[in-house]
């Protein structure tokens, strides 16, 4: 008996090692990034289109899901790719710790190398790595980048250049014009003019008409960009950052959507290489910094509206790879159930969000980030109360909180955003949205890939791998 049973281990046994040496010489031939080397030509995509929002992860996405669904009644076109076409999820952490910036995070996932965090594509021995625009230049592709935020900011910039610093906004903007993306979209109008023309380049520089001069066609609101025909194209909607969906006047600055429609139908114009072209949304990510539930909803819808546009340009071009993913997740975002006070810790005193608690994000009117500029350093508590009141109806601000934002204290050491979490923590409270955090956390990101290469971005991976992948195919064309 025990002979036999042995007997029938040690074939067992020997039936694993056999499927395990398969797998195993199996991934050798694929090499690590799944795909047999030399099919990596044949599955090169033209055109890559990268749709970036920073600071979201797998609960953001499912956020916006719902959320469109009920509030908006339309179907979340991310989620359903995801479904569809299968997801990858990329590890976030930077050189030297396990949460990330934005400067780290998109350093990996633009060159394949880990870098320390505030850093643009510099190793940490000092080694400028090559990024995914300066690869599809020197292949003649053409390249764009979008931002809400500033065009210099963390991800476009990490894309882009090589500098040992994020924050040094000028020099960034001196070497995208060495760069010469054909496309520039977003906000950081700032730091494009000099002290004295409205700007606050120090150099007395004008790179706007630099640019101009270059041949770029330079728009600055909403009608220009679609009125705009230019093949190269500068266009600067705000000083710094631009606004939340939540209360921006569309006429000034365009939808992420209108941007990625400029910049493809520039770019897809004298394009016999193809091009890369990154959209990124930042007020993703400024949301979750604030713990702002209503201008997250409306910054992921958005960002759906974006995907529409790119998947729509892939169907007239298949030979196009849309990629929809973010950098890290941003605030420890948890929409949960909760106590509906503290009489009483019975389940019986619970509530779950659901469709009531979401419907109470639609009539808010303001951004956290704004409400926290209109009320400044010293707010009175009738100045708060009244802000409620007029942005926030539903809303009802709890007396330890409202002491929180007159006596500007935060509600935990990982809350420094003293205004914005604190209103944050008000909306928690009614609709059971909490956020674990001011700052980014560790969860890995999703990433969806439909188009010819899509392969090379499923299953659990690093961020570096990523950046390899992307730099892989656009090498083999
Ligand atoms: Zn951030």
């Amino acid at each position: 008996m025990n002979f036999l049973k042995h007997a029938r281990e040690s074939r067992l046994a020997m039936l694993r090692f056999a499927v395990a040496a398969i797998v195993v010489c199996a991934l050798a031939l694929m090499g690590c990034a799944g795909l047999p080397v030399g099919e990596t030509k044949a599955q090169s995509p033209k055109n890559i289109v990268i749709i970036f929002a920073d600071g979201v992860a797998a609960t953001q996405w499912d956020f916006g899901r719902y959320t469109s669904n009920v509030l908006r009644r339309q179907p979340f076109v991310t989620t359903e790719l995801f479904r569809d076409k299968g997801i990858g999820l990329l590890i976030s952490s930077p050189h030297g710790a396990y949460v990330t910036d934005s400067a780290a995070a998109g350093s990996a996932m633009a060159t394949g190398f880990k870098v320390d965090n505030g850093i643009l594509s510099v190793t940490p021995d000092g080694k400028s790595a090559r990024t995914v625009m300066q690869a599809a230049k020197a292949k003649g592709k053409r390249i764009g980048l979008i931002s809400t935020a500033t065009v210099y900011d963390a991800t476009p910039a990490a894309f882009s250049m090589n500098a040992k610093s994020r924050r040094d906004s000028q020099a960034l903007v001196d070497k995208y014009l060495a760069l010469e993306p054909d496309v520039l979209l977003g906000g950081g109008a700032d730091y494009f003019l000099p002290v004295g023309a409205g700007g606050k380049r120090k150099d007395g520089k004008d790179m706007i008409a630099a640019f101009r001069g270059k041949g770029w066609q330079v728009v600055s609101n909403t009608a220009e960009l679609k009125a705009a025909t230019g093949v190269k194209l500068l266009g600067l909607f705000a000083d710094e950052d631009m606004d939340f969906d939540i209360e921006s006047d569309r006429a000034k600055e365009p939808t992420m959507a209108e941007m990625t429609a400029g910049a493809l139908k520039a770019l897809s114009q004298a394009n016999p290489n193809g091009f890369v072209l990154l959209v990124e949304n930042e007020n993703t990510d400024t949301a979750g910094h604030a713990n702002d539930a209503a201008a997250l909803m409306r910054a992921l819808w958005a960002t759906d509206d974006a995907v529409k546009v790119a998947l729509d340009f892939q169907r007239s071009s298949p030979d196009t790879l849309v990629i929809v993913t973010g950098d890290h997740e941003t605030g420890g975002f948890s929409p949960t159930y909760a106590l509906k006070d503290l009489s009483s810790l019975s389940s019986s005193n619970r509530f779950y969000i659901g469709d009531a608690q979401i419907k109470m994000l639609e009539p808010i009117t303001m951004s956290l980030t704004t409400a926290a500029e209109k009320l400044g350093k010293k707010p009175s508590a009738e100045a708060v109360d009244a802000l409620v009141a007029k942005h926030f109806p539903g809303f009802k601000l709890d007396a330890d909180l409202r002491d929180l934002i007159v006596k500007q204290k935060p509600l935990e050491r990982s809350h420094a955003y003293v205004v914005q979490n604190v209103l944050g923590r008000m909306v928690a409270r009614q609709t059971g949205i909490y956020w674990g955090t001011g700052g980014h956390t560790s969860e890995p990101v999703l990433v969806g890939a439909p188009g010819p290469g899509s392969d090379l971005f499923r299953g659990y991976r690093d961020n570096t791998d990523f950046g390899r992948n992307l730099l892989r195919l656009i090498d083999a064309r």
